[in-house]
């Protein structure tokens, strides 16, 4: 089986006094809401993938807090099962603007939103990227980042 690996960010920033996930609904799909990832490139870490992915999708910029997990999956593309590995950090926002993305990824994004992180968990669409939600927000209740 072909295999893939990504790398992504969980960006949180607390707005008016509640923390918030940067969130985007990816092009082409309805009613998908993601977090911002892409393929890790040959020589880069996956660490560093997931900060330029960030930018590159959400238009903000953040710094590393710590790994949050791996997520796995099997999509079929062109009728090809594809086996994929995406590892996951809790990002801190530290600034930029969020939708303020470049015309060279527009087309990968539709739109972007914080969304309050207490209800990322439920309004992800992706089970493994709501369990890292979930792992975000059990770490900031704990240790305010
Ligand atoms: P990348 O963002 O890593 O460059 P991509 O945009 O090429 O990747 P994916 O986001 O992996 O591709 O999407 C490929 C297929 O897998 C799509 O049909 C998508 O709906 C589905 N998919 C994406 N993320 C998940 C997930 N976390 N769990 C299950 N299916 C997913």
């Amino acid at each position: 089986m072909r295999r893939e690996f990504s790398a992504g960010g969980v960006v949180v920033r607390k707005i008016r006094g509640g923390w918030h996930l940067a969130a985007i609904r990816p092009g082409g799909k309805n009613d998908v809401w993601a977090l911002p990832k892409g393929l890790v490139g040959e020589g880069e870490s996956p660490a560093d993938t997931a900060l330029r992915e960030v930018t590159e999708e959400t238009g903000v910029r953040g710094r590393l807090v710590e790994k949050l997990g791996d997520i796995r999956y099997v999509y079929t593309w062109k009728g090809e099962r594809v086996f994929k590995v995406v590892s996951f950090y809790l990002v801190r926002y530290s600034n930029g603007r969020l939708g303020d993305i470049t015309e060279e990824f527009r087309h990968e994004v539709a739109d972007t939103k914080w969304l309050p992180l207490a209800e990322a968990p439920r309004l992800l669409s992706y089970k493994g990227e709501r369990e890292m939600a979930a792992k975000a927000l059990l770490l900031i209740d704990e240790r305010p980042v």
